[in-house]
């Protein structure tokens, strides 16, 4: 089969490994579609820093080349013994992150933190591949959704913005700023506009606080690169912001996220950048300011709920996944311009199938039972 081998840094080769097999409890998919991000750029450009190339992952096993590859949907083709609720033909969103489901972490709910974690993709073989076993613990069935296959790719970033959404403990009504309209910016905007907040998104390129608008949010402002939005922001909005989801990483946008949370407010740090940075802490104790983390996602808490929200937009995704690259351009038009900070769209998906680009579908409008959705108040909500 064909698939995304990660050598090193720089060196990713599309090559014919053996078919994997399912083992017990996995499910062995046929990916149709299969997103990258950030993590994946970094890998390429700078790694290894995730995979295990050198040494053996202490929990997957892996160890050597890797086929790359975490945010990926694709059609059940084969099940391993001790399979429930799953069929040939299924479509399913898989989440990646293998957790235990029986160690204090998993019990406890916090299933991202799970003593025995590892990711498909990072820390074994992943998605960007013509096939991909997967533990059917850790895949949705999403076809009942009205997904296709490029959808059911979206569901995992959606998860990872839902989780950031999460940890702002965000209200309908809430004034919340987006700083960052990336792969996680984006999602992370139009779930807290569909939970009914009041979002004001912040990014420096006019495509994507276009794309932004279309998401449902309030306002979109553009950055100007060499100063703070914090005025700005304070300027629109007329008084301090409820919960600040910093999605860049960039150490600058921390400090104005700090600037322009209100007393007792929440900022969510969900962009990494790779240095250390310096923050005036003062602005923290005196201010009461909660500034909080997160990681990935929680299957069990999110994963539903995201792939509901990736189903809810009528008119798709096109704007923000326009397109699935074939493999052999997975580099040149997926990783390497993500890595120079210049991706020209905001999730990139890769067709192991394809030969040549084609346009991506989302979710369709008009596909969708509407009827198996929750309300998104409930589902979003803590
Ligand atoms: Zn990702
Ligand atoms: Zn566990």
């Amino acid at each position: 089969m064909r698939a995304a081998v990660y050598h090193g840094a720089r060196d990713i080769r599309i090559q014919n490994p053996p078919m994997p097999v399912p083992g017990p409890g996995e499910l062995l998919l046929e990916v149709r579609s299969s997103g990258i991000c950030g993590t994946d750029a970094l890998e390429w450009d700078g790694g290894p820093i995730l995979t295990p190339l050198d040494q053996r992952h202490p929990v997957s096993g892996h160890q050597g080349p890797i086929i790359l590859g975490h945010e990926f949907g694709g059609r059940v083709v084969d099940l391993g013994p001790a399979v429930d609720g799953f069929a040939t033909g299924d479509l399913v969103a898989c989440v990646a992150g293998i957790s235990c489901g029986a160690c204090e972490a998993c019990r406890a709910g916090t299933s991202n933190f799970c003593d025995r974690y590892f990711t498909l993709g990072i820390d074994a073989h992943g998605g960007l591949a013509r096939y991909v076993v997967a533990a059917s613990a850790a895949c949705l069935e999403v076809g009942r959704l009205g997904l296709d296959d490029d959808g059911a790719a979206l569901v995992q970033p959606m998860s990872v913005a839902l989780h950031a959404l999460r940890q702002g403990r965000l209200r309908p009504g809430d004034t919340a700023v987006v700083l960052g309209v990336g792969g996680v910016g984006a999602f992370l905007a139009y779930a807290a506009a569909q939970l009914g907040a009041d979002v004001l998104a912040v990014d420096l390129d006019p495509a994507r606080l276009a794309v932004a608008e279309a998401l449902g949010v309030s306002a979109a402002l553009r950055a100007d690169p060499g100063a703070s939005p914090a005025p700005g922001v304070l300027g629109h909005v007329g008084s301090a912001v409820s919960v600040v989801y910093e999605v860049t990483g960039a150490p600058a946008a921390l400090a104005a996220a700090l600037d322009m949370v209100r007393p007792r407010g929440r900022v969510v740090q969900v962009g990494l950048g790779a240095d250390p940075v310096s923050i005036d802490m003062r602005r923290i104790t005196l201010r009461e300011i909660r500034l909080v983390g997160t990681r990935a996602q929680v299957f069990e808490a999110d994963f539903a709920d995201a792939a509901s929200l990736i189903a809810s937009r009528p008119e798709g995704w096109s704007d923000v996944a326009p397109i699935a690259l074939p493999l052999d351009q997975l580099v040149s038009d997926g990783l390497l311009p993500m890595a120079k900070g210049r991706p020209e769209r905001i999730k990139t998906l890769i067709d192991p199938w394809a030969t040549a680009i084609r346009p991506a579908s989302g979710a369709r409008a008009g596909s969708i039972d509407r009827s198996s959705h929750r309300p998104l108040e409930r589902v979003i909500a803590e």
